[in-house]
């Protein structure tokens, strides 16, 4: 079976995404991965607006000319309000699919992709919810925001708006269901928590207990997952397991692009960080 290549949080650094499609190519992957936060950082709409029409599009006719199935996730920096034109760029591509809420086939396994992560101090709330009922709110950083295709709109009460919205919870339980768990991946940009995947700087977790609950009960044959791109380098850790479930989050270094090259067949993953210019 042909490997495949998992990345995450991407920033909309275009050396890494040239790195990510050159290795794709030397290591004949059948599939790349990408686990959210793939527009550029600092949130600003022409920015994202700009990659998405003028890098992502022509980056995924790349990949349908080479063969190779692409599946792209979304992530809490990449604007809710261009989900959209994500779907429309997506549509031009047979082989490259807007993960996020869906289910997708490739070859016999089934990918099932969720933006959404658990609440934080960051104040563009898009994809921000509660884990589960109950659920304490952190210190934030100001009101929170919600994207809209001109601007943003302020939520002057956040955990009261928050408490209108399913949780993690309720948002994993909704998701597409695989036809066979043992055979399928979930893309989950947020990490678990309690398995050094959600480390931040410090050493604190800041990973979602509803996940760990998720893949503790429905046990994917793999899950894979991004956010806290420094919680590698923190933790040690970069892969742990979740009963017979194999959970993944190789971060993203500033040092290099940070690569997950996997094998379904034999369970196999090898992370790799590349230097790009
Ligand atoms: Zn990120």
């Amino acid at each position: 079976m042909k490997p495949f290549l998992y990345v995450t949080d991407l920033h909309g650094h275009a050396a890494k995404y040239e790195r990510t499609f050159t290795l794709a190519k030397e290591s004949a992957a059948a599939l790349v991965i990408n686990g959210g936060d793939i527009s550029p950082s600092g949130r600003r709409h022409e920015d994202q607006e700009r990659f998405y029409r003028t890098f992502l599009g022509p980056h995924f006719a790349r990949y349908q000319e080479e063969g190779i199935r692409y599946l792209a996730l979304t992530g809490n920096d990449d604007l809710g309000a261009f989900d959209g034109l994500l779907d429309e760029i997506c549509a031009g591509y047979p082989l490259v699919t807007h993960l996020s809420r869906r289910m997708a086939q490739v070859g016999d396994h089934h990918f099932v992709g969720l933006d959404l992560v658990t609440d934080f101090p960051f104040r563009l709330k898009d994809r921000a919810r509660r884990d589960a009922a109950g659920f304490a709110f952190g210190p934030q950083f100001g009101a929170g925001v919600l994207s809209t295709r001109t601007g943003f709109r302020e939520i002057p009460d956040w955990p009261a708006y928050a408490g209108t919205l399913p949780t993690i919870e309720e948002e994993l339980g909704a998701l597409p269901k695989p036809p066979d768990p043992a055979r399928a991946v979930y893309v989950l940009h947020g990490p678990p928590s309690g398995l050094g995947l959600d480390t931040i700087r410090g050493g604190a977790g800041v990973g979602s207990a509803a996940t760990l609950a998720f893949l503790g009960r429905v046990q994917p044959l793999l899950s894979l997952h991004g956010h806290i791109h420094e919680s590698p380098e923190e933790s040690g850790t970069w892969r742990a397991k979740v009963g017979r479930t194999v959970s993944l989050q190789p971060g993203q270094s500033a040092a290099g692009l940070t690569v997950v090259i996997g094998r379904l067949d034999e369970m196999a993953f090898e992370r790799k960080i590349l230097p790009v210019e």
